[in-house]
């Protein structure tokens, strides 16, 4: 299969999820999941069409940033952030999806503050409660967005999960279901510095119950590029 023809693909799923639940197709964001990915092979994807790029390692990402500057991209950083990474991408991100410490909070404000810019976040929520997993436990999620919303120049965009991996989509509706039920409580709240525009949820395994149960971002790496060893 061809990258073109993988994406053709997940478009047509994507479409006939978000009508079978229905919402329109142009509520919902495709990430094309590039780590791992080379660069020669994530050009074939951007000419196919994919333009919001996900990456995991701040470093990773970069280099990637670095190499596609005559692209009109979108670059999300969706894996684990240490605050010692930040300033390698403060200047260069549009979403990051996974905030889910104080200290990482911390320093995007300061580092953001100092080149004047104002950087767009989601907080990772841990819904499943899977030790393995980053994210803030939700119960410990309104005093963490208590806090954070106090930077001048970090947005709290959304919210975004991970669902614990599995064979039958049908089993994580729970978790996806649950993030969206506090998704639309934060929003009827309506609080200063936080706005709950993106739901991030949704991989090749679980993206159709991820738009199903409102999702409005799906990241989506081996539904496009294939398997790899990671
Ligand atoms: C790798 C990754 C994805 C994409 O996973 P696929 O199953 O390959 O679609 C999505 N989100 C995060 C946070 C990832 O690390």
């Amino acid at each position: 299969m061809s990258i073109r023809s993988n994406i053709q693909e997940i478009e047509y799923r994507i479409a006939k999820a978000a009508s079978m639940a229905g919402r329109s197709r142009d509520e919902i964001k495709l990430v094309g999941v590039t780590k791992t990915v080379g660069i020669e092979t994530i050009k074939e994807a951007i000419e196919a069409g994919i333009n919001v790029i996900g990456e995991n390692r701040v470093q990773e990402m970069e280099e990637k940033y670095g190499k596609l500057l005559d692209y009109p991209l979108e670059w999300h950083l969706i894996g684990h952030l240490q605050s010692n990474k930040v300033k390698y991408i403060v200047d260069k991100v549009d979403l990051i999806h996974s905030i889910d410490r104080m200290s990482v909070v911390e320093e995007i404000e300061k580092r953001a503050a100092g080149i004047d810019r104002r950087v767009d976040v989601l907080l990772q929520v841990n819904v499943s409660g899977e030790e393995t997993k980053f994210g803030i436990p939700p119960e410990k999620l309104m005093g963490f967005i208590d806090r954070a919303r106090q930077c001048k120049f970090m947005n709290i965009k959304g919210l975004m999960t991970i669902a614990p991996y599995t064979e039958d989509p049908e089993t994580v509706r729970p978790v996806f279901r649950k993030l969206h039920e506090i998704f639309m409580e934060l929003k009827e709240k309506k609080l200063d510095g936080v706005s709950m525009e993106y739901l991030s949820m949704g991989m090749t395994g679980d993206f159709e119950v991820a738009i199903e149960e409102g999702a409005n971002i799906v990241r989506i790496g081996s539904g496009i590029f294939g398997e790899r060893k990671l």
